[in-house]
């Protein structure tokens, strides 16, 4: 099946007009698949609604269960039209909601501490199908394209998005473009584990939104243990190409880094990142491992985490101790899948 969604509102009125629709149906469809709607709900004649069904997913995703943790914040499975499941969290601040997208089915990166990997990668998801995980997370908390209940985009579900470039582009364009549900592009934060040709490669896409770098340790060599991408890439390379984006698109970076005990916690480590980072327009984003069961890494205490911190701002770095959210949810990376994924199989 394709997905009516991967299409630009250009490519709708093409088709449209292939399928012999009078000029103001691009418009209906377009806006009813932004509100979130199905096929089956857009106000079309029969033989229309009929022909783009034979070809297209009714509702590529499907929210198919909620589930809401103590702070508010919420996670989604989410069933795909061929019965792939993958998931989504919204997560409620201040400033508005956040919602954490998946890019993949699965992963193939195969970082250590990252449920999303356990089973390796079932299959990319088109640009569209990434869009209707906010169009159906956006329906279902009552907003509408003009009044979005969805306000900020980070591609931090599963996945790795450099990993399905092409799509993820796309996606990012769609989820842009004006008369769409139109999410600017300093409202979206993408996370990579640091593919350096595809951050070179994105730097020239004119898509200024916040590039986010998976660091999480601060050599080459400590991060072969967690990351296995690091083989592939230095620690070198990614400041180069952090440097080249922001060069590119005048938007500071940021790097992601995760507190594992015993691992990449110490002090020494606070400030070898330090030396790392000291001049560059970039920000540090801490957050305590969220552990995983089938993983053998803990995350730090509290107190070592804010000690890391207090040494980093002290040296002259910006950062922030990010609050786990919907740990009592499952809410890392991959966690809600894998153990749905695993009750379907043990049954
Ligand atoms: N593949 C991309 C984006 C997905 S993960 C990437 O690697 O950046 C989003 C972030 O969560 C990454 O920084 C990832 O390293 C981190 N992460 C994964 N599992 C985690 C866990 N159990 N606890 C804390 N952070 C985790």
């Amino acid at each position: 099946m394709k997905i009516l969604q991967d299409l630009s509102y250009q490519e709708i009125c093409s088709l449209a007009e292939r399928m012999g629709g009078k000029p103001f149906r691009a418009r209906q469809i377009y806006e009813g698949l932004m509100q979130g709607k199905s096929i089956s709900a857009l106000p079309l004649p029969q033989a229309m609604r009929s022909a783009l069904l034979s070809e297209y997913a009714d509702e590529p995703v499907k929210i198919k269960e909620v589930f809401t943790a103590k702070d508010g914040t919420k996670k989604y499975l989410f069933e795909l039209w061929d019965g792939n499941l993958i998931e989504g969290v919204l997560m409620s601040y201040q400033y508005g909601n956040t919602q954490c997208v998946s890019t993949q089915v699965g992963c193939r990166m195969g970082c250590k501490f990252c449920a999303s990997t356990l089973g390796g990668r079932v299959r990319d998801l088109t640009a569209g199908e990434m869009l209707s995980e906010i169009l159906a997370v956006n329906r279902s908390e009552g907003g509408t394209p003009k009044e979005r209940k969805v306000t900020n985009v980070v591609l931090m579900g599963s996945g790795e998005p450099f990993d399905n470039y092409d799509e993820v582009v796309k996606f990012l364009r769609n989820l842009t473009a004006e008369g769409g549900i139109h999410i600017s592009a300093r409202n979206i934060s993408l996370s990579t584990c640091g593919l350096v040709p595809q951050m070179r490669r994105f730097a020239e896409e004119g898509i200024p939104l916040n590039l986010t770098v998976s660091l999480h340790a601060t050599s080459d060599e400590e991060r072969r243990r967690t990351m296995p991408i690091a083989n592939r890439y230095s620690i070198a390379e990614i400041l180069d190409a952090c440097s080249y984006y922001f060069e590119k698109t005048g938007r500071r970076y940021i790097f992601e880094y995760s507190l594992i005990e015993g691992e990449n916690a110490d002090m020494v480590h606070a400030e070898k990142l330090a030396s790392l980072l000291r001049g560059r327009p970039c920000h540090v984003n801490l957050i305590r491992l969220n552990p995983v069961k089938e993983r053998n890494l803990k995350g730090t205490d509290e107190r070592t985490a804010q000690m890391f911190l207090r040494t980093l701002t002290s040296l002259g770095i910006s950062a922030t101790l990010r609050r786990s959210m919907g740990s009592d949810i499952g809410g890392a990376c991959g966690q809600l899948r894998a153990r749905y994924v695993s009750r379907i199989s043990s049954h």
